[in-house]
């Protein structure tokens, strides 16, 4: 937008100002100018971290669909998502395994057929699902037993005259309870229309992209920010729905681009950040290190006692510590945070050690109790409520326990420490960055004008590539503990059918009465939780019948805390042989004597999730046993998911092996490993960016600082609220 045609440079610049000041409060005003947004709905979209007009605009569709036309049943393809038309030829209820209804509807066109399968519905859906009614559908194609099947189609009964189509791709916007697709396409509908007049300011302008890439490659060509997201929001309607749905087109490049960078920049801000803070010097002295590994069960491995000395070598500067520690399941990452401990318990500080799980810290905290004085130690989850509580919260105020121990309980309002030096972040995968920054600034402490912070451990057994892992750790040193424990058989895997089921129970009763132990994974392919508790209850009832003298124990995630307190511990101490349990037991429970792991249905699970609940087997020096049960016939990708996990142990190639076979996205996902939360871009997905994401935000802080602080608003939102910038 060409506004100063009067008057020289000063004229011009006042109006740029005027223009930029404008821009400012377009793109921060409340949700509240829109049209049917008032308090109420407002206070909904928050849950979507949508507060102003700009988050309106970078709530980006997260998928497309294709409603434009109506496809013959003849031509549809498995796995398309698609809209049909037909009639109901016929309507019948079936039976399956464990009470399950369905209600089938076999609908056709003069081309082809296919069939409608509801698990929920009532009486009038029932009824106005009858023969020879017309309907329109949206949904996927699945394989079915006899012809393509849609779950749960959405529908429409036509009548005579009605039913307009869509005139142009459908956007999925990310929802939640509430807030509709159709208010979401409202609002967007508004603010997209009034950008156009240059309101939003662009910060990868054409002269940056001109500086990251080669002379004649085609991202300088880029559409500039209003065009990329008006494409993106309201794609033209004869895109590619394919590919807008792999983020391929160039608008939708251009947007992730910007994202990945605005996270770079918000890593970097955070480690330059922190890093102008000062930290508590700590030293362990080689008496002191000997006294503690004397005390261990074990010889610490190579790996161990090189990232032992890397973490010593930080905690020894007064520049906090920022280092993630990477090891496989069962490379001994405890003990090496422990190591960490002995020099803040030296200097008399204290260390907090966060892990995802309740058992997970249940498990640490038996652990520490034994390496350390255990008045020391404290226990802090979600079940510590009223005056215990009050009095652990007090004891760590007061400095009287030097080592909490606990789940994200820790980093509520009302934890204050009387002087964090360490923080030790375990299995990192399962929490958010902005948790780990949360409970960074907790240990914040300030003297004589020195901002003194804790120094930070992080650790993870998600095998990421190590290029992958410094971009999503921008803000953090690496470390890899990259050996096992001498000693360790590695576990035996073997993939059957469930149809042999009863050879898999004959091996855990001759297992249990050699004094063995063994575990029975339940997993369900719902994310219902509640039903995945209900199927492991079932499963322990079948397996307490079926083996007699084998003492079965069930543990899940809806039960109560101390219940599965009880229970791991009961398993611990071999009063139970079985343990029936849902993934709950996925990190944390450390069970040496267990030899012997059976996973139920195996093959709808990640190969990194099967990888994980295996490293529960094989801790001790036994030879070990997986067994991996899938309900037949297993697919051709399904089998050669099952047979990597037959052919290694190595968390490192099983993760390569998934990314091959279930494409990054997929493996890596962002909900999974709790990277990062993006909104368009995937870290894995779109890693070939990765060298110029680093090449602009590097331009960007050196030449256009100014840009850093309005880039990683704008795309980080509220989530970013950790971060001093
Ligand atoms: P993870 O890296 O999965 O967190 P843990 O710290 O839970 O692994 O260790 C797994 C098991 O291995 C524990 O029982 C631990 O005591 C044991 N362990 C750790 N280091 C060694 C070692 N160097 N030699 C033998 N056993 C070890
Ligand atoms: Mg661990």
């Amino acid at each position: 937008m060409e506004q100063g045609q009067v008057g020289g440079d000063a004229a011009k610049s006042a109006t740029r100002k005027a223009n930029d000041k404008l821009s400012e409060a377009f793109e921060y005003q409340s949700v509240q100018v829109l049209k049917g947004v008032g308090p109420a709905v407002a206070e909904k979209l928050k849950r979507l971290e949508i507060y102003n007009i700009q988050d309106v605009l970078f709530h980006l569709p997260m998928r497309y669909e294709d409603r434009t036309k109506v496809t013959p049943l003849g031509s549809l393809q498995l796995g398309q998502q698609a809209l049909i038309e037909g009639t109901i030829d016929h309507s019948e209820i079936k039976f399956a395994g464990r009470g399950r209804r369905s209600l089938l509807c076999y609908l056709s066109d003069n081309t082809g057929a296919v069939v409608l399968r509801f698990f929920h519905f009532n009486k009038a859906q029932q009824n106005n699902l009858s023969v020879g009614t017309r309907l329109r559908c949206f949904g996927e194609a699945r394989r079915g037993a006899t012809r393509l099947e849609i779950v749960h189609p959405e529908y429409q009964v036509l009548h005579a005259v009605d039913g307009t189509i869509e005139q142009s791709l459908t956007p999925i916007y990310p929802r939640t309870e509430g807030v509709h697709q159709t208010l979401l396409k409202k609002i967007s509908e508004q603010v997209l229309s009034t950008i156009n007049q240059g309101r939003l300011i662009d910060w990868l302008p054409r002269s940056l992209l001109e500086a990251i890439f080669d002379e004649g490659s085609k991202q300088r060509r880029w559409p500039d920010l209003v065009t990329a997201i008006s494409q993106v929001h309201r794609p033209d309607s004869n895109a590619d729905v394919g590919r807008l749905n792999e983020c391929s087109t160039l608008a939708q490049q251009r947007l992730l681009f910007e994202e990945l960078v605005a996270h770079q920049l918000s890593l970097l801000q955070v480690r330059m950040d922190i890093r102008k803070n000062c930290a508590l010097s700590l030293k362990v002295t080689a008496d002191e290190y000997a006294a503690f590994t004397s005390k261990l069960a074990f010889e610490l491995t190579h790996a161990q006692q090189r990232v032992i000395a890397e973490i010593y070598a930080d905690i020894n500067s007064p520049q906090p510590m920022l280092r993630l520690v990477q090891g496989d399941v069962g490379s001994g990452k405890t003990v090496v945070a422990a190591a960490a401990a002995i020099a803040v318990i030296n200097a008399g500080g204290q260390i907090a050690i966060m892990a995802p799980t309740e058992i997970l810290a249940e498990q640490h905290y038996a652990n520490f109790r034994q390496w350390f004085d255990e008045h020391a130690c404290v226990l802090l989850t979600g079940k510590d409520k009223g005056r215990k509580r009050e009095h652990k919260l007090a004891s760590i105020l007061a400095g009287e326990v030097q080592i909490i121990i606990g789940t994200h309980a820790l980093f509520q309002q009302d934890v204050h420490f009387e002087n964090l030096v360490l923080l030790v972040v375990d299995e990192q995968h399962r929490f958010g960055v902005h948790q780990r920054l949360a409970l960074r600034e907790k240990g914040q402490v300030s003297t004589e004008g020195e901002n003194r912070v804790p120094h930070q451990l992080i650790m993870t057994a998600t095998p990421i590539p190590r290029s992958l892992a410094m971009t999503a750790y921008a803000d953090l040193d690496y470390s890899v503990i990259d050996e096992l424990p001498a000693g360790r058989k590695p576990v035996t895997t073997v993939v059957v059918s469930t149809s042999r089921r009863d050879e898999v129970i004959q091996r855990i009763e001759s297992a249990c009465e050699k004094g063995e132990q063994a575990y029975w994974v339940c997993t369900l392919v719902e994310e219902s939780e509640v039903l995945q508790c209900q199927a492991a209850e079932v499963a322990a009832q079948q397996l307490g019948d079926e083996l007699e003298n084998v003492r079965v124990g069930l543990v899940h995630g809806r039960m109560k805390q101390q219940q599965k307190q009880q229970i791991v511990s009961r398993f611990k101490n071999r009063e139970i042989d079985l343990l029936v349990a849902t993934t709950v037991i996925e990190v944390g429970v450390d069970v040496p004597n267990a030899s012997l792991m059976v996973i139920e249905n195996a093959e709808r699970l990640g190969l990194a999730q099967l990888h994980q609940l295996r490293g529960r087997v094989g801790r001790g020096s036994k030879q070990s046993a997986c067994v991996l049960m899938y309900q037949a016939p297993l697919s051709e990708n399904g089998k050669q998911r099952m047979s990597i996990l037959r052919e290694t142990n190595d968390g490192f190639k099983v993760a390569e092996k998934d990314l091959e076979l279930r494409g990054p996205g997929e493996v890596l996902g962002t909900r999974q490993t709790g990277l990062m939360q993006m909104r368009i871009a995937d870290i894995v997905r779109d890693e070939r960016w990765f060298p110029e994401v680093k090449k602009a935000a590097g331009y960007i802080i050196k030449h256009h600082p100014q840009s850093v602080k309005p880039l990683v608003r704008r795309w980080l939102g509220k989530a970013d609220r950790f971060v001093n910038v």
